[in-house]
């Protein structure tokens, strides 16, 4: 009731941009870090430098976004403390101290932007302790794993508070080489992205009129195949399909993978990195190119272009549960009303949510799982009854995967493989695809089929093993899958 009072999307938008900023660890951790290093400051009435504070905090906050908050920085934690315990102003006590400052900041904010809001949407009061239990298992560049977030907090407060000055003595230029050097080898550390060689042959003409999209947000491929879906695992008999998965790219995040679905490229590319403010689509996307509605929760509207008609379903006032049922219900109702639209993308939350809210390994995971199978066998059965897969393509496959309670690092293949399988017209049956391939192999696929340009940045491939040779004039000969390369993203 107090929820739909005081509901507007304006509401719930802004609502998720600030959740979001809390999450990601990039904003999360100069938050985190600036704020206990003042509390610290004003316990012991420590004066503060303002300038040198703010030219330290810029220094450490460079040296952080050189190495991506990727986990390789941490090996370096040793070299950091031999050299802060050489500065004249360390004490162990207030590094204790600072540290546990720092473990409260995180469990404040967790709860307040992750626990809290997770439990009103699942409405489950038990998933702010859930949280903050699995976040100690979780690792990722966000406030649900407490040692990436404490640990790059702490660093910021450490450093503000012994005010390190390089030009003071090797020591302390030690600690800063140091920082820095280790920011450097961290980045070269990063994953890098499968991208399939380019194969795109030249587009003459529309292989179907439509292209259904449904993007099991969150599915990871191994409970996807252990859950033995009922209806998913039948349509094998009827699509093409991936056993092995397709990739997803770095970081594995909602709006950076799903920007690389529908732009065919590497996030670097079109400009999302991560899921918080100021990443929007740079480049050419298939919705820009052919009528496309979208479809899904608040996530949906924040990777997409102002101009792009998505249809936004609130999760706080209809709850997870309901949520993938509305967006069911919106994509029916415009397959029939909609006759310009020839692109329909859907994004189902509940397993990616649950995901977050239990972990990938719950039981709740494999039902919400479940659910969404019966969901997609449902709208199955109604677009056969209305005839609509006659003149259409419906891909089903997921943005990212999940460990524990959260994605993105790639450290395991969890959070790497999704499911793809493609059935409708044209599309050959009964058809293993064991080949490596990417999420971005998907929107050239989807220029491929609707006879659309592909968008101006898009590399990789057009899955032209998924039709039926019998039924397009379409030349997929073996030759067209050589030479796929893993090339740095
Ligand atoms: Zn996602």
């Amino acid at each position: 009731m107090i929820i739909k009072r005081f509901y507007n999307e304006r509401i719930e938008s802004l609502c998720t941009r600030l959740l979001y900023f809390m999450n990601t660890i990039d904003s999360y951790c100069i938050v985190a870090g600036v704020l206990s290093f003042l509390a610290m400051s004003w316990i012991n009435g420590k004066e503060i430098n303002f300038p040198f504070f703010i030219a330290l905090s810029i220094a450490i906050y460079l040296c952080f976004k050189i190495s991506d908050f990727y986990p390789a920085y941490l090996f370096f934690t040793p070299l950091f403390l031999f050299f802060f315990y050489k500065l004249p102003t360390f004490n162990i006590l207030l590094t204790l101290n600072l540290l546990g400052i720092n473990i409260m900041a995180f469990v404040i904010i967790q709860t307040l932007f992750m626990g809290i809001p997770d439990a009103i949407i699942a409405r489950d009061s038990t998933i702010p302790i859930r949280k903050i239990y699995n976040s100690f298992f979780t690792i990722a560049p966000t406030t649900v794993s407490f040692l990436m977030s404490v640990y790059f907090s702490s660093l910021i407060s450490f450093t503000l508070y012994y005010n390190p000055n390089p030009f003071i003595d090797p020591w302390q230029l030690g600690l800063w080489m140091s920082l820095l050097g280790a920011a450097f080898i961290t980045r070269m550390l990063r994953p890098k992205n499968f991208i399939s060689l380019d194969s795109r042959p030249s587009i003459t003409k529309s292989q179907v009129n439509r292209v259904i999209l449904l993007n099991i947000d969150g599915c990871r491929l191994d409970r996807f195949q252990e859950a033995k879906l009922p209806f998913l695992s039948s349509l094998e008999k009827e699509s093409s399909y991936f056993p092995r998965g397709l990739q997803t790219v770095y970081r594995a995040l909602t709006n950076p993978a799903f920007a690389s679905i529908l732009t065919g490229t590497i996030p670097q590319v079109h400009g999302i990195l991560d899921n918080n403010l100021g990443g929007y689509i740079k480049v050419e996307a298939i919705p820009d190119l052919v009528e496309t509605i979208l479809y899904g929760s608040m996530h949906v509207k924040h990777f997409s272009k102002t101009h792009w008609k998505t249809k936004i379903v609130s999760l706080p006032t209809h709850s997870i549960y309901r949520t993938d049922d509305i967006v069911f219900d919106m994509l029916k109702k415009d397959l029939l009303n909609s006759n310009g639209t020839r692109l329909f993308i859907a994004d189902l939350s509940e397993v990616d949510f649950l995901g977050h809210a239990y972990g990938s390994e719950s039981y709740q995971y494999l039902q919400a799982l479940q659910r969404t199978d019966t969901r997609i066998a449902d709208f199955f059965s109604w677009i056969e009854t209305h005839g609509l897969l006659k003149d259409a393509v419906v891909i089903i496959c997921s943005d990212h995967g999940i460990i524990r309670i959260d994605h993105s690092y790639l450290l395991f293949k969890a959070e790497k493989f999704v499911p793809c399988i493609v059935v409708g017209k044209g599309i050959k049956k009964d058809n293993t695809l064991v080949f490596e391939a990417s999420i971005m192999d998907i929107a050239p696929t989807i220029s491929y089929l609707l006879g659309i340009r592909y968008p101006d940045h898009c590399r990789g491939h057009v899955l032209l093993e998924v039709l039926d040779e019998n039924e397009s004039n379409v030349n997929s000969s073996p030759h067209c899958r050589e030479g796929l390369s893993i090339t740095n993203g």
